[in-house]
């Protein structure tokens, strides 16, 4: 097993020189010119200063400099903050000062807010954009980091490669349960989150990559763009995901394999014009991050032909440590009615605790808990989130699970949101997927809201099919033909549109926290 992804990129580039490595519409970058490129990206950072242990930002959607860039920063055996471009100038601010970065790499072109922030904050920044990247030869932005990169001579000299338990990435959690906090993915983690995927899913040189989730979060970069560059496969990027551009590379490019959140695959199905023949030369379709309701799966299987394999990881595992193998069909739960997220991949070990911190059998419900060398040292800066984060050398996930005789792992619902009604329990998962399977119900999500009465209420958020109008008396009718009285939401409000985080998920603590959420 290598320990690094840049030891597997070596051997790549020693091997399969002449591939295609990444594509951009329509251009393609093989191997060795995206290792030259790297290589003069790396120069060029190294001769404004950077070296070994700095962290260096880079706030970039999927453009083939984005992993350019991480490969130079490595290579310079510095470590790599993942920044959402999207950020405004008051997360930016708490980003850069908490992570303490020295750098950003970004298309200021299209953020220049981001640099205003660096600037404010003295810290240095470099652009690249797209358009130079189009422009091989003749006048470009000489000050452009591929322009230099292009144009400078690279130190090819033998680097040190970075040791295994130094942070490659620091990611910042999702922020759906609280703020986001900063996650050390090691070297040692990411190449065996990527191998490790890799492997469950079968995917390898002959695959073609799209990358469809944003690699500023850790399932675009490891299990995307990792993927791709441990494996070998070719990675396509379209810079900011748009349906209409996915599926036209997918036809395309022959695109094979994608990972992504549920809702760019429901966004591809929406599409009016979509339909299987589209998707023709895919091999699979992953899904992760968030839960996927069996209504959902069976919809999106209509549309796109494919079985949608589910993948569950935290930023804090770095991506994927439980999914479902290739060719396997994940069970749904008698009790819940929930799709299984997978099963432990061959690098992690996954078991289920009770409140005193014991193992408990399968089938019993408690908290997931994970270890294997995937799964980070700890917080950045975060001595206190660290250490409440880990119980005997495994992670809490916060997530409440079962897992059967077979493996299969069942996630209950984040242990946060659990909903307490007059002294009962309500998972709020257990309610949306009710809610879920009524007609006309597109999206759902179910809160506890305070009640003098009863502590909380259940409360219900939908948003309706396009032309679709389900009352709530008939959505709390069919609710109550399905489950316990006490868990039938009290409310049900339909919106326009959830509040959701960038990596797709809804935030159901901004749910809480406005009295009725409306973004019409
Ligand atoms: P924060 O930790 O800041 O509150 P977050 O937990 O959403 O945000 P991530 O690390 O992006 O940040 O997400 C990890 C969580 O996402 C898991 O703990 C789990 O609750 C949820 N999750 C991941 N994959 C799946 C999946 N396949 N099905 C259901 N839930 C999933
Ligand atoms: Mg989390």
């Amino acid at each position: 097993v290598p320990t690094s992804v840049l030891e597997s990129w070596a051997t790549r580039c020693a091997s399969a020189p002449d591939r295609v490595a990444v594509s951009y519409f329509d251009q393609e970058f093989t191997v060795t010119e995206s290792d030259r490129l790297a290589d003069g990206i790396a120069s060029a950072l190294e001769a404004d200063g950077v070296g070994p242990g700095d962290l260096v930002g880079i706030a970039l959607q999927n453009v083939p400099q984005f992993v350019w860039s991480i490969l130079a920063l490595w290579k310079l055996r510095a470590s790599v903050l993942l920044i959402n471009p999207m950020y405004q100038d008051a997360e930016l601010d708490h980003l850069l000062e908490d992570s303490g970065a020295v750098g950003v790499i970004a298309d200021f072109d299209s953020t220049p807010h981001l640099r205003r922030s660096c600037e404010r904050r003295g810290i240095k920044w470099w652009h690249t954009s797209v358009t130079v990247l189009a422009q091989q030869e003749g006048a470009t932005d000489p000050e452009d980091l591929l322009t230099r990169a292009r144009d400078g001579k690279a130190r090819r000299t033998n680097r040190a490669l970075p040791t295994p338990d130094s942070c490659a990435l620091l990611t910042y959690t999702s922020g759906t349960t609280g703020p986001p906090k900063g996650a050390i993915n090691t070297h040692a983690g990411v190449v065996t989150a990527a191998t490790s995927f890799a492997r469950i899913a079968v995917v390898d040189d002959t695959d073609v990559v799209l990358a469809m989730a944003p690699m500023f979060h850790i399932t675009g970069a490891v299990i995307n763009a990792m993927l791709a560059i441990t494996t070998g496969a070719q990675l396509v990027m379209i810079g900011r995901f748009d349906p209409e551009t996915a599926i036209g590379e997918i036809r395309r490019r022959e695109v094979s394999f994608s990972v992504a959140a549920i809702t760019a695959y429901l966004a591809l199905a929406n599409q009016p014009t979509a339909s299987p023949a589209d998707f023709r030369t895919i091999r699979a379709f992953y899904s992760g991050g968030a839960p996927v309701s069996p209504a959902t799966a069976e919809r999106l299987e209509a549309a796109t032909g494919h079985y949608i394999h589910n993948v569950y990881g935290m930023t804090e595992t770095t991506s994927a440590v439980i999914a479902v193998p290739l060719g396997s069909r994940a069970p749904v739960d008698p009790m819940t009615g929930v799709l299984s997220v997978g099963k432990a991949m061959d690098s992690v070990d996954a078991h289920v605790i009770d409140d005193q911190h014991q193992r408990l059998a399968p089938g019993v419900q408690g908290e997931l808990v994970l270890s294997g060398p995937s799964v980070v040292p700890g917080y950045w800066k975060n001595a206190d989130a660290t250490e409440g984060a880990f119980v005997d050398g495994a992670l809490r996930t916060g997530d409440g699970a079962v897992i059967d005789r077979h493996g299969w792992v069942f996630l209950v619902d984040r242990l946060k949101d659990q909903i307490n009604t007059s002294g009962y329990k309500v998972w709020p998962r257990e309610v949306e997927e009710v809610l879920l399977a009524f007609d006309g119900v597109r999206e759902a999500a179910v809160v506890g809201a305070p009640d003098d009465y009863r502590g909380e209420r259940v409360v219900a958020y939908v948003v309706a099919d396009p032309g679709a109008t389900p009352t709530d008396a008939q959505m709390q009718a069919f609710a109550r033909e399905r489950l316990a009285a006490y868990k039938v939401p009290r409310e049900i409000h339909t919106v326009a549109s959830l509040p959701t985080t960038a990596s797709g998920k809804v935030q159901r603590r901004r749910l809480r926290s406005s009295s009725v959420w409306d973004l019409s």
